[in-house]
């Protein structure tokens, strides 16, 4: 984060504004709208501002910029075009401590303002930190159209019912849940269908009869957080993910993803790893249900699907047995995920007509699976979890009767920028792999889709600018990941 965002009170203090052109004016009728007391330095005023300078509106020195015209400002604007005035404006403030904008010049700022949506008192400021002002104002149209300006209204409704919720629950968790509650609830809708009237007494209503303090509000949320991209999550998970109290996460989470969790939600890494599970999965069942008993909304954020090699059965299920609320939200699997983003379809009217998952989880060094079901022709075979039992899975596929010239893919951490595909078949794969330095989670896909990659590849992603995952670690440390992510065909 380049800049640290702020709003400031500047309602009757004394601002200073070097310069009294058209640019001049525009800061001026932002600063008024904040109702600041407005000081302009500048031989001249464009006909605007001396308009406001008839009006009594602003004051206005009719001369060059002094030093001590800074004096006892709470905020500075040099908008002159005079390089040599901006720069001594902007050094003299900064010398002093006193937050100082340079219009269009961000070197000589201390703070810069933001493309802004007003639906006062709610407001919503947009930056790039100066990296695309035209960006910011493209995002400020488009939360514009998302935003009724009815908003600005509802702000103030709550405003004037803070001070009786605060008297008649005096429990800070207690009255969020009851706000929460409110907001996404029916009076929400009253307000927003424009009977405001109704909506308000629908507040005093439920205001009257309180929260049930027996009602802890505790639930879980259990999302599939897709295969990394978080382009790929759904409206639901990120609804869900911007209301929980509390995370809990696992490996397969990237950071990227993490970032659109509510900013104070508590997070906790519950991640698995071969051979290093950080909570086992009792444990993890456990402390959901004790967060969703303390009240707390909990989300159980899951790499994925939660029902497709997730575990997810098993919480439900303990959930279930302790009367606890869930919700359940399916995620782009892996295997959806990364075959549509390596340009592998999974069926194919030409190649394959069904299409199994199976683990290739390791157990006591073999793997357990139905090798005959899963050497059949005309069929594809996704594989998690497989990379340590690559060699083990082409063997046993071999062995059980498919052709050793069947295509076969390994697609790292597919969806992401760090997305390699190596292709091969079923002899010469598991030696591609272990030349390259591949970095988990991967994922096996066996079948004569496989050969469609060549023509349908289209994901090309950019080096990353990090070395290291894009996954969350866990504190374990990564292998820096090749500059060359090209597609490597075997
Ligand atoms: N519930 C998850 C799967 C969890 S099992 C889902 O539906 O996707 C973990 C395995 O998923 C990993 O070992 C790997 O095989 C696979 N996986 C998950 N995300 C992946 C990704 N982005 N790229 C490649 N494989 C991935």
């Amino acid at each position: 984060m380049d800049f640290f965002p702020i709003f400031m009170r500047i309602k009757d203090r004394s601002c200073l504004v070097v310069g009294g052109g058209v640019v001049a004016a525009r800061k001026i009728t932002l600063l008024r709208k904040a109702e600041g007391r407005i000081t302009v330095v500048s031989p001249e005023l464009c006909p605007e501002l001396a308009v406001l300078k008839a009006s009594g509106a602003i004051e206005h020195a009719e001369r060059g910029f002094r030093e001590d015209d800074i004096d006892g400002r709470v905020l500075v604007v040099a908008a002159t075009d005079d390089q040599q005035t901006n720069r001594q404006v902007s050094e003299c403030c900064q010398q002093r401590c006193i937050p100082v904008n340079v219009v269009d010049q961000p070197a000589l700022c201390s703070f810069i303002t933001p493309s802004m949506v007003d639906r006062s008192p709610l407001q919503i400021a947009i930056s790039t930190g100066g990296a695309s002002p035209v960006l910011a104002r493209l995002l400020r149209s488009r939360i514009e159209s998302l935003i009724p300006a009815s908003y600005g209204r509802l702000a103030t409704l709550v405003e004037g019912f803070r001070a009786r919720a605060k008297k008649c629950m005096p429990d800070t968790e207690l009255r969020r849940r009851f706000w929460e509650r409110v907001l996404e609830g029916p009076v929400m809708e009253l307000f927003l269908s424009g009977r405001e009237q109704a909506a308000k007494d629908a507040l005093d209503t439920a205001l009257d009869a309180g929260l049930d303090e027996r009602d802890t509000g505790g639930e879980v949320f259990l999302v599939g957080a897709g295969p990394g991209d978080p382009d790929l999550l759904t409206f639901r998970a990120l609804r869900l993910m911007q209301l929980a109290d509390v995370v809990v996460y696992d490996n397969l989470v990237s950071p990227a993803i993490l970032e659109l969790v509510r900013r104070d939600a508590e997070k906790i890494y519950a991640g698995k790893k071969r051979n290093h599970h950080t909570l086992e999965q009792g444990d993890i069942n456990d402390l959901l249900i004790r967060l969703a008993k303390e009240g707390k909304r909990v989300l159980r954020l899951k790499g994925g699907d939660p029902f497709i090699f997730g575990r997810g059965g098993e919480e439900v299920d303990r959930l279930m047995q302790h009367g606890i609320p869930f919700q359940l939200v399916p995620g782009i699997t892996a295997a959806a995920g990364c075959a549509s983003f390596a340009g592998i379809p999974l069926t194919h009217r030409d190649h394959a007509q069904a299409l199994v998952f199976a683990t290739g989880h390791l157990q006591d060094g073999t793997i357990n699976l139905n090798w005959d079901m899963l050497a059949q022709p005309r069929q594809t075979v996704v594989f998690y979890m497989g990379l340590s039992g690559l060699p083990i899975i082409c063997r046993e596929l071999v062995a059980h009767g498919m052709p050793t010239s069947t295509p076969a893919a390994l697609v790292q951490q597919g969806t992401t920028q760090n997305q390699r595909v190596l292709v091969g078949d079923l002899q010469t794969l598991p030696g591609i792999v272990e030349a390259e330095q591949v970095q988990p989670p991967t994922l096996i896909i066996v079948g004569n889709v496989v050969s469609l990659h060549q023509r349908l590849q289209w994901f090309r992603p950019n080096a990353p600018p990090t070395t290291g995952s894009l996954f969350a670690s866990g504190g374990a440390v990564e292998t820096p990941v090749p500059a060359d992510v090209a597609d490597h065909a075997g």
